[in-house]
């Protein structure tokens, strides 16, 4: 796809031409004061690191203030010539000025940022001021935070469509506020400037064009980067709809953060796109071939003016900007951080795989130190790690926001590769060319680029139920709604899918795997890919329920969400994307708990009701446990080990038989799993020779099977107990006194906005109101306060 200018896209764009403008402007004064010294004009580019070796040719030079001098030139004639003058002043700065705005959308970096690099190095893009914007809209995060005490915000709620959970949870607004400021900084640092508003983009446009017409400068241009979504799509055409209806240039840039870039594939539309992901592989391959280069960092001073503080129209009521990185990230927190209506403790011991803030710089130092610390060389056999910092590369979530794109990281690994630079020179493979790891890495970059090109070649199909399969015949089980009313669903309702698929958010459901990885994700905002599999299986094909409560519920939590790949790939393991197998493969939690947590050590770390059991088979199920140790164990009346969503026979000893197929049935009957006769069940085993290229098509996922050694021990700071009991694990904070009827009082719980949309009785509201069930962290007594903070920051009040 290649970047389109507002003419080219048939929507009706009024054509910009600066001709005019250029020829009244007096050019022998103008280019006699501000023409650049001759050495200016040599000065040479200096990269970041991550561009380092890309090859980079364009001239960069720093450009001289020509309108500060041109501006200064009319107020000595407007001061010597009144009244005459006054009026040839506002006329000659309308015409002398031309400011371009650049919208900011996910492309929050100032490196390989294709907009910067082409002001920095065109000669004649005609501009004279040049202002970036970056908006956080109310759609998409929820904004009410900003709003000055005692007013409202103006717009709803930003909740999702299906289940009404915010769009953007703590974790990401955290991230995300820390990615604008760090941009803001990188800004300041080139001797330019970035404004934040809140608010939609036309309307922020419309108020800042208002606020430079009234300044006597003119905005010539609007620029911003293509991106799919439909969110994404409105906004583009509002922005251009309003452009057209002002003269102003409306341009849209091709989103550059991907692997391969769009104008290299080698079909023309996204229709073409093939539907199995290793038949469009093997047509990229050599896929370390493929990347373009990067583009440098703008040298200091290298970008059109920052427009003048007076011309900037301030943020419009009844929001405001907080002045610092701190206001900032408190204001996108403020609301979102009541996501939920029991948040259970933060475990003792427990830490978080993904600890990382957001933004460009710190971007780039984790890519280095992906290389350096040996993550990159080890990639593909610790990638279905599931605890700590170092079994992949953690790179998604500043990916997902264009802190950094895929190409950069591509360009690091080749320097690695080629022994380019000796700052990777520690670990092995140093200059020895592509090994398995880089290489592994590079696959995953072309998934995420698969994604996104298959919610372009889908569209809207990417969140509908029926998928992009168009699969309608599929029963799926949903919560039960009641429209118009304030009600919860009947508590009574024990089986109700309500009930179900809030313990599996709460990571209640019994089944240790799943648990632990929900808590995680409440907890951190990331899971491991393996870890995400097997819930989106357990969720869509185990329990049957509309597989986009998960993919919202994800939307919400993830640090690290992004539009396409999280929606493609929920779809994919529902058996509704594209998935060749699609509904044949199921994820066997058990199984695959057995696999990659060989010692348990991920679910005893973030599930502490089960660390003092001792054998596997019961941390993974503990309903499993021998009845006659419950107390032992203080699984009595224990919901997960008395009430398992779903129980799964599983003959272990220590170890599951790899070569017999385990069926096992999809419905739950008294309490209990008989074995299917007539299943479709495929479990997932390691695949055999004939299965491997269906295997090799799972995201991130089966296409290494099992053939990785033991997952490194990477969490010394937790060594699960050895005996029974193990030295206090259970009860953690609060002693487990006391619990219940604080939740049943509905003592800690805010309002639930979260689950189900306009819901207000999952929890207790602090007006003793009874909770839907009760709170299933009791034992720990009271949630994290400013005693433990989350890592989001203190919680304010109760949460
Ligand atoms: C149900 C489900 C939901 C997911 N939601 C998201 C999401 O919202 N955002 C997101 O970035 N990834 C998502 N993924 C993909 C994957 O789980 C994450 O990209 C990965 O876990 C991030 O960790 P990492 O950066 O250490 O990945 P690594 O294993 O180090 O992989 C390197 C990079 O490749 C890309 N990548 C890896 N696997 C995939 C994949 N399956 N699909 C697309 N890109 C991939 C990511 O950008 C990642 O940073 C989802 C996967 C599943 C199964």
């Amino acid at each position: 796809m290649a970047s389109h200018s507002a003419s080219s896209t048939g929507r009706g764009l009024a054509r910009f031409t600066e001709a005019p403008m250029l020829s009244i402007t007096p050019p022998n004064i103008i280019d006699l004061i501000v023409r650049p010294a001759p050495e200016s004009l040599s000065s040479s580019p200096t990269s970041t690191s991550s561009t380092a070796a890309a090859p980079y040719t364009d001239k960069i030079r720093p450009r001289r203030s020509r309108w500060v001098v041109s501006r200064a030139f009319v107020k000595i004639l407007s001061a010597y010539c009144i009244p005459p003058g006054r009026y040839l002043r506002g006329w000659w700065e309308m015409l002398e000025s031309n400011v371009l705005i650049y919208l900011i959308r996910r492309d929050l970096r100032v490196s390989d940022n294709p907009i910067l690099h082409h002001l920095a190095t065109t000669e004649d893009h005609g501009f004279t001021h040049f202002l970036p914007v970056c908006v956080i809209t109310p759609n998409q995060y929820e904004v009410s935070g900003f709003v000055k005490d005692g007013s409202s915000s103006p717009f709803p709620e930003a909740r999702s469509a299906v289940g009404g959970f915010w769009r953007c949870g703590p974790h990401r607004a955290k991230f995300v506020a820390e990615s604008v400021w760090d941009l803001k900084n990188s800004f300041e640092s080139l001797n330019s400037g970035l404004v934040i508003r809140v608010g939609q983009f036309s309307e922020t446009l419309k108020s800042l064009v208002s606020g430079l017409k009234a300044e006597g400068l003119k905005v010539g241009a609007t620029w911003m980067v293509s991106q799919e979504g439909s969110d994404e799509k409105l906004e583009e055409d509002s922005v251009s709809a309003y452009c057209a209806s002002e003269s102003i240039e409306f341009k849209s840039w091709v989103d550059e953060k991907y692997f391969i870039d769009d104008r290299d594939l080698n079909f023309e539309n996204a229709e073409d796109l093939p539907d199995v992901f290793t038949t469009y592989r093997k047509s990229m391959e050599p896929l370390r071939e493929r990347p373009r280069q990067t583009v440098p960092k703008p040298p200091k001073s290298s970008l059109p003016d920052f427009p003048p503080a007076s011309s900037i129209a301030p943020q419009a009521a009844p929001f405001e900007i907080p002045p610092d990185l701190e206001g900032f990230r408190e204001a996108m927190l403020k609301k979102v951080r009541d996501f939920i209506h029991f948040l259970p403790p933060f475990p003792e011991d427990a830490e978080s795989a993904h600890p990382f803030s957001g933004g460009e710089t710190n971007a780039l130092v984790r890519l280095d130190d992906i290389i350096k610390n040996g993550v990159v060389l080890r990639y593909k056999t610790s990638r279905n790690g599931l605890v700590g910092t170092e079994f992949s590369t953690k790179l998604s979530a500043w990916l997902a926001l264009g802190c950094i794109t895929a190409r950069q990281v591509h360009w690091r690994l080749a320097d690695y590769e080629d022994g380019k630079d000796e700052a990777f020179s520690e670990p092995e493979g140093y200059g020895k060319g592509e090994n398995e790891g880089s290489k592994g890495v590079r696959f995953e970059l072309l998934w995420r680029d698969y994604m996104r090109l298959c919610h372009k070649k889908f569209g809207t199909k990417l969140f509908h139920r029926s998928g992009f399969r168009e699969d309608h015949s599929h029963k799926w089980k949903e919560p039960i709604k009641k429209e118009g009313t304030q009600e919860p669903p009947e508590p009574g309702a024990a089986e109700g899918v309500d009930r179900v698929l809030q313990r599996i958010y709460d990571g209640t459901t019994g089944m240790g795997l799943i648990d632990a990885t929900q808590r995680e994700l409440l907890h951190t905002g990331y899971t491991s890919n393996r870890a995400r599999q097997n819930v989106a299986s357990f969720l869509a094909k185990h329990l049957n329920i509309d597989w986009r409560y998960g993919a919202e519920w994800y939307e919400m939590l993830l640090v690290d969400y992004d539009v396409s790949s999280n929606w493609a790939n929920w779809q994919y393991v529902a058996g509704v994307g594209n998935d060749p197998r699609g509904e044949a493969r199921i994820f066997n939690p058990v199984k695959q708990a057995f696999d990659y947590d060989k010692e348990g050590t991920y679910v005893r770390c973030w599930v502490p009701e089960v660390r003092a059991l001792e054998k596997l088979e019961h941390v993974f199920q503990c309903c499993t446990t021998p009845k006659e140790d419950w107390d032992r164990f203080n699984l009595t009346g224990l919901v997960m080990a008395e009430d398992p969503i779903k129980r799964i026979d599983f003959t272990v000893d220590g170890k599951p038989n790899k070569h017999v197929k385990r069926p096992f049935d999809r419905r739950r009957k008294d309490g209990r799993i008989r074995s299917a006769t007539n299943t479709q069940v495929v479990t997932d085993r390691q695949p055999s020779a004939e299965q491997s290229e269906n295997a090799a098509n799972v995201p991130n996922g089966n296409s290494y099977g099992n053939q990785y050694g033991p997952q490194p021990r990477q969490f010394p700071q937790f060594d699960p107990p050895r005996s029974p009991r193990g030295g206090g694990f259970r009860g953690g904070r609060g002693g487990g006194s006391g619990g219940a009827g604080r939740g049943r009082g509905g003592g800690y719980g805010g309002p639930n906005r979260g689950f189900p949309r306009g819901g207000g009785g999952y929890r207790g509201n602090g007006r003793g109101q009874q909770p839907y069930y009760p709170n299933p962290y009791a034992q720990y007594g009271p949630p994290p306060g400013p005693g433990r903070p989350m890592p989001w920051g203190p919680a304010q009040g109760p949460v």
